[in-house]
């Protein structure tokens, strides 16, 4: 079962982004459960936490599907101390909002360590903070998106991701999301069938597949080892088509939401419809 959605608006309440990814014809989707933007934001109601159940259930979305985001504003690896117990206490709340929201995962980008610090203390700051999370929270799976470089992001390489993952106390509680445009980026290459191969045996020998529990679909503007991140529409970018189809024909792949964050949401719909077209088997 390969379950496939987008990043869709929760604008009005969490419970909006239900009726958006239906209106897309997803069985998966992602959301922020608050605004990315922001560091602080209203408690969720309960009147809001019914409705996200109520609609969940209609709809017969399985948490396993959904992958909530948190705000770009976090930065768990923060060099200065103050600023990181401030992202530190943002994510615990993001984690929270999950929980109470009958949701499983959280998907965050390691951190950045804004050339103050070596990469190695920072990854050291990343751990540290998820650890803490994982004590202040009850079952929330913190899921590391791997990212494209940019700036001093971290992530870019799979062995950040498996030193962050080496350090975590329960290792129950913590998975790995795969942003196709982000490795990409970083240099991984997925355009051909060799080459999508070798990436993910790469990513299996260094992070182990047990790990993952998402993807983000994306196609990229941005080249090849270019370390820039910007999204494309599938088909429309450096990727090309060819690396989704061998996604979705990928049985190592399934159980897990599979998001587009492509950049025409108007196309959403058409993008869900051509992946699925992608998968051979209805095993699959
Ligand atoms: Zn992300
Ligand atoms: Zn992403």
């Amino acid at each position: 079962m390969k379950y496939v959605g987008a990043h869709v608006s929760a604008a009005g309440g969490v419970e909006n982004s239900i009726k958006n990814a239906v209106s897309i014809g997803a069985d998966g989707f992602a959301l922020f459960t608050k605004n990315q933007r922001q560091w602080v934001a209203k408690p969720l109601s309960d009147r809001n936490i019914k409705k996200f159940k109520e609609y969940l259930e209609v709809h017969n979305f399985s948490p396993d599907a959904i992958l909530p985001h948190d705000s770009y504003l976090i930065n768990l690896g923060h060099p200065v101390e103050e600023n990181r117990i401030r992202s530190l206490n943002a994510f615990i709340d993001e984690a929270k909002r999950v929980e109470a929201l009958g949701l499983k995962y959280l998907n965050f980008h390691p951190g950045s360590h804004l050339k103050k610090i070596s990469e190695e203390e920072c990854l050291d700051l990343i751990s540290e903070s998820v650890n803490f999370a994982i004590k202040e929270t009850e079952s929330c799976i913190f899921v590391l998106e791997t990212t494209a470089g940019q700036g001093s992001n971290l992530g870019y390489k799979f062995e950040h991701l498996a030193y962050i993952i080496d350090k975590i106390e329960d290792k129950s509680r913590i998975g790995v999301c795969i942003d196709t445009a982000h490795i990409f980026a970083a240099g991984y290459d997925i355009r051909t069938k060799e080459a999508y191969e070798e990436t993910m045996k790469k990513f299996d020998e260094i992070i182990g597949f047990k790990y993952l529990k998402g993807m983000h679909i994306n196609d990229s503007k941005a080249k090849l080892a270019s370390r820039v991140d910007r999204h494309h529409s599938l088909g429309k970018g450096e990727i090309g088509l060819d690396a989704f189809k061998f996604i979705m024909q990928d049985k190592r792949i399934n159980n897990i939401p599979l998001i587009l964050e492509t950049i025409e949401p108007d196309i959403w719909a058409e993008e869900i419809k051509l992946l699925r077209s992608f998968i051979k088997t209805k095993d699959d």
